[in-house]
Order: C-alpha cells, then sequence, then structure tokens
C-alpha cells in the first residue's frame, strides 16, 4: 500500500528525533497544517468518515438550542451575549440552534456567534451554512481567541478529537507510549526509553493498582481550565456532548476510523479519524478548580428527554410528509437508543458554569 504523505513526515520525524510519543502523533494526524485530517477534508456524513448526533437530526441542535435560550435566561438576559461553538463541522447544528431560538426573539438578537474552528475547509463549509444568516459570526482557529463577556459554549464530538498522552505499566513503572519505525519498516507503538517520574504519585489508586500491560490515557490541554475560567470571571456556561466515561480509569480507548469502519491508527495516518474518549471526571476537575459548578454528566438519551426531545419530534413530524415519518423516527431513535450503535447511553452530555446560575436545565435532579 503506498505510504500516505504523513506517513512520510512522520517517518522522517522519527528517523531524526526517534520514538514520537503518542501524543504528538496523534496531533500531526489531525491537525497537521498540510496533511492534517480534518485539515484536508470535510470528514461528515454518509459519504464520509463518520456521522454525528446534529447530522442524524435537526432535533439534537434544536434542543440544544432551546438549553442555550433557558441558558440565557438564567443569566438575566444580559443585552449581548456570545454564542460559542467549539469545532463546529458543518455549521449543521449552529443552524439548528438559531432557527430553534427564533422563539425568543430577544435572545436572538443578543446573539453574536463565534465559531471556533481549526480546518480551513471546515471553515469554508460553515462559512456556506451560515451565510443567508441575519446574526453575526466571526472564526475562530482557538477559544483564546474568542473576546472578553458573558458566553454560552457548546461543543458536540470536539473533546475527542483533542489529543491524549499514553503511558503503559511494565514491571519498574509507567512509560510514555510512543509510534516507532520496527526492524521490517513499518510504524508500531512502542514505549519510551525511561520511566515518567513520580507517575504513580500523581495518578488515582485505580490507575496505580493496574496490572502490568495497562495503559493510562490523559490529555494535558488547558482549554477545559480556560473554560471554565472564563464562565466563571464573565458568566455563562459551557455544554459538552461527547462520548466517554464517567470515572477516570485506566485503559485504552484510542481508535481510528474511516469510512464508517475502525481502522488501525498506524496504517494510513491523516487518512483516517482519531479519536479517544473523553475523561468527564477528568473535566469535572478541571472546571471545579477553577471554580465553576459542573452539572452532569448524564445519558445523551437522558439530558435530550429532559429537553422535550418526544414532543419536540412529534411537532416535527406533524408537519413532515408521509415519506419522510419513518426516517425521521429512526434518527431520532439512533439519538436515544441505549444499543452499541446507538447514542443514547455511549454519549454523555455535562456542563460547566457559573455557580450562580444555579441548576441548568436539563441537569435537574429526576423528579420521582
Ligand atoms: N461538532 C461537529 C463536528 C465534530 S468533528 C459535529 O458534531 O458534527 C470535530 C470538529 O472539531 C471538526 O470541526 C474539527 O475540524 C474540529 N477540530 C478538531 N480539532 C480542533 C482544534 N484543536 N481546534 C479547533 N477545532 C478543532
Amino acid at each position: 500500500m503506498a505510504r500516505s504523505p504523513l506517513e512520510i513526515e512522520i517517518r522522517r520525524r522519527i528517523k531524526l528525533a526517534g520514538p514520537m510519543p503518542v501524543r504528538q502523533f496523534m496531533t500531526l494526524c489531525l491537525v497537521d497544517p498540510e496533511h492534517g485530517y480534518y485539515m484536508t477534508r470535510d470528514p461528515l456524513g454518509r459519504g464520509g468518515d463518520f456521522v454525528t448526533s446534529p447530522e442524524i437530526s435537526q432535533v439534537f441542535g434544536e434542543l440544544i438550542g432551546l438549553w442555550t435560550a433557558s441558558v440565557w435566561h438564567l443569566m438575566g438576559n444580559p443585552e449581548n451575549i456570545r454564542l460559542v461553538e467549539l469545532g463546529p463541522g458543518r455549521g449543521t447544528m449552529m443552524l439548528d440552534i438559531l432557527r430553534a431560538v427564533q422563539v425568543v426573539p430577544e435572545f436572538r438578537a443578543a446573539i453574536v456567534v463565534h465559531m471556533v474552528e481549526i480546518s480551513p475547509v471546515l471553515r469554508e463549509r460553515q462559512q456556506q451554512a451560515l451565510g443567508p444568516i441575519d446574526v453575526p459570526v466571526m472564526w475562530h482557529s482557538s477559544f483564546d481567541e474568542v473576546p472578553d463577556g458573558p458566553l454560552i459554549v457548546v461543543a458536540n464530538e470536539f473533546f475527542d478529537a483533542l489529543p491524549v498522552n499514553q503511558a503503559i505499566k511494565q514491571l519498574n513503572g509507567w512509560y510514555e507510549r510512543v509510534v516507532e519505525i520496527d526492524g521490517d519498516g513499518n510504524l508500531v507503538f512502542g514505549i519510551a526509553n525511561e520511566t515518567i517520574p513520580l507517575f504513580e504519585q500523581l495518578v488515582s489508586a485505580n490507575v496505580r493498582d493496574a496490572p502490568f500491560g495497562a495503559i493510562c490515557e490523559w490529555r494535558t490541554d488547558s482549554l477545559p481550565l480556560a473554560l471554565s475560567q472564563r464562565v466563571v470571571r464573565q458568566g455563562g456556561a459551557a455544554l459538552v456532548v461527547d462520548y466517554g466515561h464517567v470515572e477516570s480509569a485506566p485503559g485504552e480507548t484510542l481508535q481510528a476510523v474511516g469510512g464508517h469502519a475502525f481502522a488501525n491508527p498506524l496504517l494510513t495516518p491523516g487518512e483516517v479519524d482519531i479519536t479517544a474518549h473523553v475523561d468527564f471526571q477528568a473535566l469535572a476537575m478541571a472546571a471545579e478548580s477553577m471554580g465553576a459548578r459542573v452539572h452532569g454528566p448524564v445519558d445523551q438519551g437522558q439530558f435530550l428527554r429532559n429537553l422535550g426531545v418526544e414532543k419536540r419530534t412529534a411537532a416535527l413530524k406533524a408537519y413532515a410528509p408521509r415519506e419522510k415519518i419513518d426516517e425521521i423516527d429512526f434518527a431520532v431513535r439512533r439519538l436515544l437508543g441505549e444499543g452499541r450503535t446507538e447514542m443514547g447511553k455511549l454519549f454523555k452530555a455535562m456542563a460547566f458554569a457559573d455557580p450562580n446560575l444555579g441548576t441548568l436545565p436539563a441537569f435537574e435532579p429526576a423528579s420521582e
């Protein structure tokens, strides 16, 4: 099989500088300016590599739109609000949000949209999608560029694309996991030469006590801290919807997907999507350390039910042509279902917010 341009570049770097930490490998695969997966293509949709909730049904973005409107009320209806989306893909969710919030005109009039998107290809797609919209929209390549002021942030399937570090447990301690070139000239996973100093002292007991060969993943990205600091200091909330685990635990979740099927992450770097589960406990700890209040996580299915998915779906069906009804039901079942290929349980919603806002909509404790 021909080597991808990024594989050639990665091999060159390994030959020059030695084995490459998994985090650096994942970063290059996804966002290398020239060959990175997201930088060179629109991976979404049926003809692409994977499908996300906003692409499955408009109901998803619409309900999140209603959630943002309720948060705005809790914030005391500020006259200016930054509505920020991290990693907006094709811009579909923002379109659905802005359509749904037409029912709260004062909120819609207060919005300036800030799209945080690193990919020039997807940014162009978003610009096309939002072109006809009568709300001001600005683009940034990182969250730091979003101007100060009260904000509501939404992010669907964004945090799983942030690179992870991996460590592997050996008899005498934990070593960073790396990508290297084996005797046959193939890219393979390996381990660094030295143990990571103080690793055992820094991790929780369930990681410390993991068996020989266990892999542990973590993210060092400062974005959760920056987001939490902003909502606490300037008012607002951030909503994260993604797949992941509720408690930090050892285990490898790094995975590659191409053409809607699992792939070997080392085979065609830059040509397949690489993600890892979101560690919601780590996210919550980062947010709390900045003084934010954490809401959830709750399962996506529960979150959407709390937001009234049944009613919204019924309304959509009431106006749909007959031949579309099954399609709508099928799509919504995929968002809510608890099966392995469905998203209701696999995905979670978590928010962190200015503690003055009280309990956020859809995160109220169950009333039984
Ligand atoms: N939220 C969209 C797309 C999810 S795919 C949806 O649900 O359909 C991940 C998105 O995050 C893409 O738009 C990708 O280009 C963007 N992205 C990935 N890494 C990023 C980074 N470091 N900074 C900004 N955007 C990033």
